[in-house]
């Protein structure tokens, strides 16, 4: 089972991701987690990407596309979650493009719904906890950063809500719960 977790900057779709890794081995395939690795290891590539994702802003489609392209052709899993890909329309064809010739299915798009204001907070929350704890804080965790990620997100990523919804294969879901309680709605989405 393949399925993408669709929502702005801070909705929980890495928590949740996370969840369904543990409880059915799924393979998560986050290309924000695969582009700050290629940063921190100092590579070309994450060289180049430094700058642009510390603004917020989106990094190349054909980088991204190829950071997943690779995964697909060598992890073989019992399903991939996609979490913040694809977050433009370019790689949601691209996507299909793959997975079609993987011989595999996208079985659900999962859209988590979070009010804009809690968004921005989770986000300064996030940068706050890791601090206290002493624990690296991500260059694009502040308020300013945060503005240009949700722009980037309505006026890139949020047609994707549509186009999915047109395909049929959308479902959208209050996140603005406990996290367990956003885990069950999406567990009855899954079966
Ligand atoms: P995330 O961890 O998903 O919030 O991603 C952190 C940053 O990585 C984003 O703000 C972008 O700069 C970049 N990024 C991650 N995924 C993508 C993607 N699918 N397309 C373009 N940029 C991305």
């Amino acid at each position: 089972m393949n399925i993408i977790l669709l929502g702005p900057p801070g909705a929980g779709k890495g928590t949740q991701a996370g969840i369904l890794v543990k409880e059915r081995g799924m393979v998560q395939l986050s290309t924000g987690d695969m582009l700050r690795e290629a940063k921190d290891s100092g590579t070309d590539m994450g060289k180049r990407v430094a700058e642009v994702m510390a603004r917020g802003e989106l990094v190349t489609d054909e980088i991204v596309i190829g950071l997943i392209r690779e995964k697909l052709k060598t992890v073989k899993a019992a399903g991939f979650i996609f979490d913040g890909f694809p977050r433009t329309l370019a790689q949601a064809d691209a996507l299909a493009e793959l997975l079609e010739e993987e011989g595999q299915a996208l079985d659900a798009v999962i859209e988590m719904q979070v009010d804009d204001d809690v968004l921005v907070q989770r986000i300064v929350n996030r940068a706050k906890e890791a601090a206290a704890a002493g624990q690296p804080v991500r260059a694009d965790d502040n308020a300013e950063s945060m503005k240009v990620r949700l722009m980037e997100y309505y006026k890139k990523t949020s047609p994707l809500i549509g186009y999915y919804y047109a395909k049929g294969d959308l479902h959208s879901i209050d996140g603005l719960g406990q996290i367990d309680e956003v885990a069950g709605a999406i567990k009855a989405i899954l079966g």
